[in-house]
């Protein structure tokens, strides 16, 4: 989750046993040589792969191309793919995975295109974009959900959530469910329900071999294993998820909000509370600066309850009872599928600079002196909209444990966002403050770091994001992808 900006106010049905193919199929290679050949881009005969797949390919010239390769982050607009191959079927995948190594293209995996770094884009280096939007059905069965990787997180909730359901993640609906979902995947429910990940049953992914496989418990273990949590773009291209659907709740919010002068309390009193509060309650904090808070930061908690409406009070007065009492309080009980739309905002497209940390332990008083030093200096900074988010783990996200999947974080205490929103133009003042916050919190949260924020600036990124689960995702990178065909930064 971003800041207020960002994510707005604060802020199917079968498994169809063809959406489960006979396995493992392997894409013929569209070469009549079977290895690669040292074809550059430019004598790639971009013709070819158009005739073998029922998806669309847009090459730089073409109407659509504009279009298709923009990311949801505008600070990206100049990457320029050499192709986008928006996929229509398992088969195209496998098939523009086979292509692109027979002509040794790099390729790029596309599918909400929210990534921090931008390495869905294709643009650097230049590559084949297998973008997945097109996969976007989903289907109930029962309680089972198969997604398309291809989905939005708006997409899947109104999906199941009109049939009763609930699938627990984040909250921005343009976010793709499934880069959210391979990185573990937080959100307003994350508490109550789990990780997005940890309600995965089963996925359909094409490796670098070109095999579309069915990863599971039972089948191809280690790798069903490796995405969950182990982040997007290196193991192979996931097409479909099935995944178990809870009881939609309804679900009670809350904003609160404080002057600033009371913000060394309430964060002192939020980082004690909220990570070990009713499972049921989930709460982010968020000190936001910049233009859009002139005269003085916003301190912001936003809370959901998915107990009954009327105990929401007294599970609040954990925190209530210790902090200043807020000078704003906006509460809401709605069902899921309105409360998820609630939480939507507009999705807009707005650039931004982001990175991560994950809190282990609470800050001290010198930790959160820190923290309040660098929102306030957001407000000269020329950002939009500048700061910290803090959102709780805890609860059924410690079911696990940080060996079971490779979200290795599930004994932390919260996932931090630093968020910098900017006005058209370069990005280095609003890269500058995200990082350095969080050099400024290293010496208080150490080193950790959430995947899906992805930052390229992270050097030690192995054991930022995955702990001791790194090596077994090496192992199992080795089994999968023993060439490295899957190219992007910061592999394993
Ligand atoms: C506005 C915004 C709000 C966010 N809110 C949340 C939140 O509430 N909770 C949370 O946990 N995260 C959140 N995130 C982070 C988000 O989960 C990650 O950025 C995620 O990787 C985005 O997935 P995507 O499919 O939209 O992006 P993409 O850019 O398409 O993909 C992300 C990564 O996954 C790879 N990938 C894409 N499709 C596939 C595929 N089919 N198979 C294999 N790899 C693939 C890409 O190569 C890339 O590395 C947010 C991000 C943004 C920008």
């Amino acid at each position: 989750m971003l800041g207020v900006g960002i994510v707005g106010a604060l802020s199917a049905c079968s498994s169809a046993p063809s959406a489960a193919p006979p396995e493992p199929t392997a894409a013929p290679s569209l070469t009549t040589s079977p290895t690669a050949s040292s074809s550059s881009a430019a004598r790639v005969d971009w013709a070819q792969l158009r005739r073998h797949v029922q998806g669309t390919l847009a090459r730089p010239g073409d109407p659509t191309y504009d279009t298709v390769r923009r990311l949801q982050n505008p600070r990206y607009d100049d990457q320029r793919p050499l192709g986008v191959l928006s996929v229509a079927t398992a088969d195209d995948v496998a098939t523009g995975v086979r292509f692109a190594q027979d002509h040794d293209l790099p390729v790029a995996l596309r599918s909400g295109g929210h990534s921090y770094p931008g390495w869905s884009g294709g643009g650097r280096p230049r590559a084949l974009v297998i973008d997945c939007r097109p996969l976007d059905d989903v289907r109930l069965d029962g309680t089972t959900a198969t997604v398309g990787a291809g989905a939005s997180l708006a997409h899947v909730y109104g999906e199941v959530g009109r049939r009763g359901r609930a699938i627990a993640g984040g909250s921005c609906p343009t976010v793709g469910f499934s880069g959210l979902t391979l990185g573990g995947g937080v959100g307003v429910l994350t508490r109550a329900l789990g990780l997005t990940c940890d309600a995965v049953r089963s996925m359909r992914v094409v490796t670098a071999d070109g095999t579309l496989r069915t990863a599971s418990d039972d089948k191809e273990p280690d790798l069903f294993w490796a995405l969950r949590g182990g982040g997007g773009g290196h193991l192979g291209v996931v097409t479909s998820f099935d995944v178990e659907t809870s009881v939609a709740p309804t679900l009670s919010t809350i904003y609160l909000a404080w002057p600033f002068s009371a913000a060394r309390e309430v964060i002192e009193a939020w980082q004690q509370w909220a990570p070990g509060a009713d499972d049921r309650l989930w709460s982010t904090l968020k000190a936001l600066g910049g233009e859009s808070h002139r005269g003085e930061p916003t301190l912001l908690l936003s809370g959901t309850w998915t107990g009954p409406a009327s105990a929401f009070e007294g599970r609040l007065a954990g925190l209530l009872d210790h902090v200043p009492a807020p000078t704003s309080r906006v509460p809401h009980t709605r069902g899921y599928l309105d409360a998820m739309r609630a939480f939507a905002g507009s999705g807009a497209r707005e650039a931004f600079a982001a990175t991560s940390h994950v809190m282990y332990a609470p800050l001290d008083a010198a930790g959160i002196g820190d923290l309040l030093d660098r929102v306030h200096l957001a407000q000269d900074s020329g950002l939009k909209e500048a700061g910290i988010s803090i959102d709780a783990l805890g609860g059924r996200v410690r079911d696990l444990q940080p060996g079971d999947t490779a979200f290795v974080h599930r004994e932390a205490l919260a996932t931090v966002q630093y968020t910098a929103t900017f006005p058209p133009g370069s990005a280095r003042d609003a890269d500058a403050y995200v990082h350095g916050f969080r050099d400024a919190m290293l010496p208080h949260w150490g080193d950790h770091a959430y995947v899906n924020y992805a930052d390229r600036t992270i050097t030690d990124y192995r054991a930022a994001y995955f702990g001791d689960n790194a090596d077994r995702l090496g192992r199992v990178r080795t089994t999968y992808d023993p060439e490295h065909f899957f190219t992007q930064p910061q592999g394993f």
